[in-house]
Parts: structure tokens; C-alpha cells; sequence
């Protein structure tokens, strides 16, 4: 098999052990002679998948038992309407601008309440995190751990008192250590670092899902999922498998503080490369710099050379976001420093034959 790193931002790289694993059981799961595609969610051996998740997530992110742990669908996408929905019910909310994703997070928010804008960095391209000035009336403040676009990345989370904080962690969560009990609720589709495209996992404190709102469509309310522990319905089987098998490999590879201390070294090499090079230029300010998705600009007319030429040496999925272009390495901690080491060549190597 040709090797390939893989530096898309969503879906993503998954571990390797992950799909190997997940290759072995595909046809007989458990030794029942069936797939666990192809099995009830209500079945004894689907219970345990779900139910190993859950403990894992708890054990691994140090989720306090005053929070529920649920599993959905609809991306982080739909929680950008269901949050508001839930809990604005006409009141006000803080939003922390801070890009593409936060602008989305806004816009749906607005349909539910009023939203104030707690801090933006508009002004300079979205390339730093802006101060988040709390307002006290506010029923929530909303952030966005790391915008996967700009490439920017909350390394201080804003004290914001009584008010819950709500974050919007999908690309970055189970990449380093963060207290759970600072915040409110969690939520983060899967397709990055922790499964594939199909489930979002959600982490709300208990007295919050109390709060949501009544007379909401079922599949709408939280305290559906909470209630019936996120199996009303069929829930996304496959996904929530996958990402029991992603807790497994990270419980054996150290948890997130062995992540953390990988994902740092990983972006160290990215950024001293970047930073030591006449050609490449970072898009975000240094004290602010995701240590997930690395964005990065080079002279525009070299920049499809540059991803053309990467493609061909198994170096995938560096073009930039198409709403902002340049160049952009996710290195997600399923990444290894090899992939990292090897695009620092390849990019020393074009810097040398195209200047
Ligand atoms: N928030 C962030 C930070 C994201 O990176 C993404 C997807 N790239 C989304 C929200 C939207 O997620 P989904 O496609 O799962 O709805």
C-alpha cells in the first residue's frame, strides 16, 4: 500500500491500530458471526460498545458525574441551532467572534435570542483570539476552542464566573487536558480526532439539560438524549464504534496528557519550519497558533505547485479552506511526528528550488 500521510481537516486521519482493529471485527464482531453494522442498537454486545464509550470519554476527558456524555448526529453544525434553542429561549448570549465556525455558531443563535458579540477579531482576518469581555446578563458565553479554518486556537479559556461557558471543541477536543467542570456543555463532531463523520458527542452539566427549553420536537431536546441515555432512537452505530476503538487507543497511548506533549512537539517542527523560511508565511498570530491545523501561505502563484507537488510525494489534504485559500496542515493526534518531519522536507526542498 502506497504510504500517505494525511493532512485533510475534516474527516481526518484516524489511527492506523484503530482501523486495523476495526478491519479484524468487521464481518464477526464479539464471535456472533455478524458485523456490528448489521446488529440491533438494543443488543446486549451494542450495549457495551456504547455504554465502554461513555466510561472511556468520562475516564479519559475527566467528565464530572453532574454531566451528561451524549451522543448525536447532525454535526456540529446542528448544535449551532439546538444550543440556542435549548437554552437562549429569548434571552442573551455572549459569542466570542472568532471566525468561520463562531460566525455560523451566531447566526443560528440569533433565531432563538439575542446574541451579544462578546469579543471579534474581524479586524485582523480573524487571525488571533479577541478578548472576551462577559456581559453579566448574559445565559451563556460561546467559544470556539480552535477555528480549523483560520488555524487559531483558545490556549486561555475566559473566566466567565456563574455563567456557563459553552464550547465548540470539534476540532481539537482529546488533543490536550482542559477541566471539564469550567464549562457548561461541550460539543464537537467526531471526524477529527475522534471517529469518523456521523456522530456529535456532547457533554452538558446536569442542571443545564434541566433547563432546555419545553415543548421542543423530540429528537430536538436534550433531555431526550439524556433520558434515554442517546439511544431514543437508532443512534449513528458504526461511528459511536469507532469512536469507543479511538478511546481504546488513546487510553494505550497515554491519554491527552501523552497527547498534548506530541501535538506540541509536532506543531513546534511546523511552525520553527514556517518561521525559519523566507517563502512561508503563518496566517495566525503567534501566541494564538492552533496546534491542530497549521495554516500557512506561500506566493500565490506557487501555492498549486506546492499542493500538486506534495500530493505526488503522498503528502495529502494541504490546500487551505476553499473560503480563504492558501495552505493548511492538520495534524490531528492521530498525525505521527514522521508525517510532520517528512512535510518540513518536502517544504524546505520546494522553498529551494523556487526561489
Ligand atoms: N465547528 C468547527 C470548529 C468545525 O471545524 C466544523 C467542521 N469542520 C464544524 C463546527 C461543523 O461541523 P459539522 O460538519 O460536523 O457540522
Amino acid at each position: 500500500m502506497k504510504k500517505v500521510y494525511n493532512f485533510y481537516a475534516g474527516p481526518a486521519i484516524l489511527p492506523q491500530a484503530v482501523m486495523k482493529r476495526a478491519q479484524e471485527e468487521l464481518l464477526d464482531f464479539n464471535g456472533i458471526g455478524l458485523s456490528i453494522m448489521e446488529i440491533s442498537h438494543r443488543s446486549k454486545d451494542f450495549e457495551e460498545v456504547i455504554d465502554t464509550a461513555k466510561k472511556k470519554i468520562r475516564t479519559l476527558l475527566g467528565v464530572p458525574d453532574n454531566y451528561s456524555v451524549m451522543f448525536l448526529t447532525g454535526g456540529a453544525s446542528m448544535q449551532f441551532g439546538m444550543l440556542p434553542m435549548n437554552l437562549l429561549k429569548g434571552q442573551k448570549a455572549d459569542y466570542l467572534h472568532t471566525g468561520s465556525w463562531a460566525s455560523k455558531a451566531i447566526a443560528e443563535a440569533k433565531l432563538f435570542g439575542t446574541v451579544n458579540v462578546a469579543g471579534n477579531s474581524k479586524d485582523k482576518n480573524f487571525s488571533y483570539v479577541p478578548e472576551c469581555k462577559v456581559s453579566p446578563d448574559a445565559v451563556y458565553v460561546h467559544v470556539t476552542s480552535n477555528e480549523t479554518i483560520g488555524g487559531i486556537q483558545i490556549h486561555n479559556f475566559p473566566e466567565t464566573g456563574n455563567i456557563p461557558l459553552i464550547a465548540d471543541m470539534s476540532s481539537d477536543i482529546f488533543s490536550r487536558r482542559v477541566d471539564v467542570s469550567k464549562f457548561g456543555m461541550i460539543y464537537a463532531g467526531a471526524q477529527k480526532n475522534i471517529g469518523p463523520a456521523g456522530v456529535t458527542l456532547v457533554i452538558m452539566r446536569n442542571d443545564l439539560v434541566d433547563q432546555c427549553a419545553d415543548g421542543l420536537i423530540t429528537m430536538m431536546s436534550y433531555k431526550t438524549y439524556r433520558e434515554h441515555k442517546s439511544l431514543y432512537n437508532t443512534p449513528p452505530c458504526f461511528p459511536i464504534y469507532i469512536m469507543k476503538l479511538v478511546m481504546d487507543w488513546l487510553e494505550s497511548n497515554g491519554g491527552l496528557e501523552a497527547m498534548e506533549k506530541l501535538n506540541k512537539e509536532k506543531a513546534d517542527i511546523l511552525y520553527n519550519a514556517i518561521d525559519s523560511s523566507k517563502m512561508y508565511k503563518g496566517a495566525a498570530e503567534l501566541k494564538d497558533r492552533s496546534l491542530m491545523n497549521v495554516t500557512f501561505r506561500l506566493p500565490e502563484e506557487l501555492e498549486k505547485k506546492f499542493v500538486k507537488e506534495a500530493e505526488a510525494l503522498g503528502l495529502v489534504g494541504l490546500p487551505g479552506h476553499r473560503s480563504v485559500g492558501g495552505c493548511r496542515a492538520s495534524i490531528y493526534n492521530a498525525m505521527p511526528v514522521d508525517g510532520v518531519k517528512e512535510l518540513v522536507r518536502f517544504m524546505e526542498k520546494f522553498e529551494k528550488e523556487n526561489s
